[in-house]
């Protein structure tokens, strides 16, 4: 049991992130608010907590007002796979940028402290290697991804003109491709991708020449950080890197699923995807040295649990985003 026990609300607190999340705060005996939409999650992934007196569940879309009284909040709220933010292109943009003004001025009225979930998708494709806190990025505004980089970046925009403007006590995480068990199996991201056709024996698809990086980070060690930024000192607010900075191409990456789960299946090209980032490293050496952070769980055995939960899921029970207009 935790020392205060704190209302602390998980906005997304369904979806892949948001779930271990949620979990972690309701086992420290937090009471744990958690509101979804469910565009892109569905209720399982949080049924195991539906019974526990400190968990609570509201089906809501951040982009209307939302009223509660609360001590902290994780905004996580937003399709983050590709194929789930382009869907809506205008919705995605919502949520970021209203979502965010709803939850700082819930924050700024119950002077509670809230978090950002932002996301390396702000360095766009960056022409810095490995990417700094510092670097401003390499954003398109006009294509495909903008949807999601450009509401990121807006966001982050709100959340420090509300603690300059107003003294909200923020925090802004800057989240790398993270992965693991409660991923979606049909949202489209490379690592659910890949372990889905290599356990159906499917053609395994890489956009481009492969030659692409990035960098992956495995789900326990990326909640830790994420608590550890909530929980760190007032005087560093980030934005901070949380990732892992162990870099692969989508092919080496291809190449351990394939090993790992010995199929049969072959490697297809498919055209690469607009303004795909080239390349994608975290530095993380805030993190280590103001929150004592850094990940611990290697490529290989966060994918091997990541195969074993794929494995253990009825895939015909997951559904395709819905229409969210
Ligand atoms: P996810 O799609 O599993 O989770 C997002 C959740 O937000 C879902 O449950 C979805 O239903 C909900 N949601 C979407 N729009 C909403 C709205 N308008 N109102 C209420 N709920 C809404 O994705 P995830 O990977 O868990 O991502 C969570 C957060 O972390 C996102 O903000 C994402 O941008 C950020 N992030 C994730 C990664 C990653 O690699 N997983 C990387 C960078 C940033
Ligand atoms: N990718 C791929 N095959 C797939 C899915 C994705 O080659 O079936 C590539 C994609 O083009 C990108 C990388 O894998 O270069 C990571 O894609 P993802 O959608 O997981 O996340 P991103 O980091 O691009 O947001």
């Amino acid at each position: 049991m935790p020392k205060t026990i704190k209302r602390i609300l998980v906005t997304g607190g369904a979806g892949f992130l948001g779930s271990h999340l949620c979990e972690r705060l309701v086992d420290q005996g937090h009471d744990v608010i958690c509101v979804d939409n469910f565009f892109t999650s569905q209720k399982s992934n949080v049924q195991h907590l539906l019974g526990k007196p400190n968990f609570e569940l509201i089906r809501h879309d951040v982009t209307h007002p939302l009223w509660l009284e609360v001590d902290e909040i994780y905004n996580a709220a937003c399709p983050a796979a590709p194929g789930h933010y382009q869907f809506n292109p205008i919705k995605t943009m919502k949520t970021s940028v209203i979502g965010a003004t709803n939850v700082l001025g819930m924050a700024k009225r119950c002077r509670a402290k809230v978090l950002q979930f932002s996301t390396s998708e702000v360095y766009g494709d960056p022409e810095v290697h490995p990417q700094p806190e510092s670097y401003v990025g390499h954003v398109n505004p006009i294509g495909p991804r903008a949807c999601y980089d450009e509401g990121k970046r807006a966001a982050e925009t709100l959340f420090f003109d509300y603690h300059r403007s107003n003294k909200v006590n923020i925090r802004v995480i800057r989240i790398f491709n993270t992965y693991g068990p409660r991923m979606h199996p049909f949202d489209g991201r490379v690592v659910s991708n890949f372990i889905r056709q290599a356990i159906r024996g499917e053609d395994i698809t890489i956009f481009g020449d492969g030659q692409q990086t990035r960098s992956f980070c495995y789900v326990d060690d990326l909640i830790n950080g994420i608590m550890a930024m909530m929980n760190g000192p007032d005087e560093f607010i980030g934005p901070v890197n949380l990732g892992n900075p162990g870099e692969f191409t989508i092919k080496q990456l291809a190449e351990l699923v394939i090993e790992l789960t010995g199929t049969k299946s072959k490697l297809v090209m498919k055209p690469a995807t607009p303004d795909d980032p080239k390349q994608r490293k975290p530095v993380i050496e805030l993190a280590k040295s103001k929150l004592g952070w850094e990940p611990k769980v290697p490529l290989r055995e966060g994918l091997q649990k990541t195969i074993d939960y794929f494995k253990s899921v009825d895939m015909s029970k997951f559904r395709a985003p819905t229409p969210n207009y």
